[in-house]
């Protein structure tokens, strides 16, 4: 006997902010939506210990965030289940949905599934985490006041958020594996002429040291295969953001990376099918940025739903 596909008007795959908000949009708009997580709900809050740049919220723990995020989004009745989205197939006006236990069928889609830092995967990198390894600036920096950092990476992230710290630490040394950078001339001018940034040329963080409590130094080995402890306060790792396509690489949404393409509105080029958050092609990626796409998202899916 074949399963019965659950149907509804909205599907969001990804239980973070972009998703949540999404959900809140859609459900307060009274149409049947269901929430999709292959996870623990919300997302890359959960990574989070304080958020001091979430408006209306000074101060506020990351998971905090997440519970109060999905208790509102879910108040106007969305349902929320687990899975692993596999693949989307699309059609009209329902497309399906495929996870690693259901099957689903959705008028509008709404994909929200964010981002993965690229890790160094080193010894001490997770035990540190969020206890002096961290991989946002704009999260953490503050944290730092006059604290000595290591920047690892050689790209424009690692090159402008490394200036970015500078406004907290004292000192940020940027540990890069080549020779020469690769972030746009413009940011490397600017990192040269700081007076805060030195450089550490081929050579890589082979192990980030700590008391058990938090960070304290890191293990740096050259390419001549010396090595040597650096002491720090903390490391910030830019060594890249790996999207999460998986479950949809196959539609020809995304750019070569893997990030998906939108209009202004979070429509990708595939009728009903929107994106939303860190996972779209974008510049900023923060809560408030995941937050005003999930919106748009939201808003758009039910301009598309009423008109089918
Ligand atoms: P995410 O939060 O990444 O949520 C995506 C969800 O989709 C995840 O739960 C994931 O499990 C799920 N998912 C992925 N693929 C699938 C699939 N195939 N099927 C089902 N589910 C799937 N931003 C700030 O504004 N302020 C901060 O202070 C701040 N601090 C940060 C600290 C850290 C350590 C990190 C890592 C990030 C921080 N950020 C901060 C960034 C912020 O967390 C993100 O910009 C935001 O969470 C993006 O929301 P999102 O909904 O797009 O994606």
């Amino acid at each position: 006997m074949s399963e019965e596909i659950k149907q509804y008007d909205v599907l969001v795959i990804g239980c973070g902010p972009a998703g949540m908000t999404a959900a809140l949009y859609t459900s307060r708009a009274a149409l049947s939506v269901l929430i999709l997580e292959r996870g623990v709900r919300g997302g890359e809050l959960l990574n989070t210990a304080e958020v001091e740049n979430y408006p209306g919220f000074p101060s506020i723990q990351g998971p905090d965030l997440a519970t109060s995020m999905y208790e509102g989004a879910m108040r106007f009745g969305a349902d929320y289940a687990y899975g692993n989205v596999k693949a989307i197939h699309p059609g009209q006006p329902y497309h399906t949905i495929e996870t690693d236990t259901a099957t689903y069928q959705a008028k509008a889609i709404v994909i929200a599934t964010g981002s993965t830092h690229r890790l160094l995967d080193v010894p001490g990198e997770a035990d540190y985490a969020g206890r002096g390894v961290s991989y946002c600036a704009v999260c953490d920096g503050a944290f730092f006041k006059d604290g000595k950092l290591i920047v690892v990476g050689g790209g424009d992230s690692a090159v402008e958020e490394g200036a970015y710290l500078t406004q907290y630490a004292k000192q940020v040394t940027i540990v890069h594996r080549r020779d020469q950078l690769r972030a746009q001339a413009i940011l490397q001018e600017r990192a040269f002429a700081n007076e805060k940034i030195d450089f550490t040329w081929d050579a890589q963080v082979q192990e980030i040291l700590g008391d058990g409590q938090k960070v304290t130094g890191v293990r740096i080995v050259k390419k001549d295969g010396s090595s040597y402890v650096e002491d720090c306060d903390g490391v910030f790792i830019y060594i890249g953001l790996l999207p999460n396509q998986a479950g949809f690489d196959d539609l020809g949404i995304t750019d070569e990376e893997g990030w998906v393409i939108t209009d202004e509105n979070m429509l990708t080029k595939v009728p009903g099918i929107f994106a939303a958050g860190d996972i779209r092609q974008k510049k900023l990626r923060q809560i408030s940025t995941a937050v005003g796409d999930g919106g748009q998202a939201g808003q758009e899916a039910y301009n598309y739903i009423q008109s089918l």
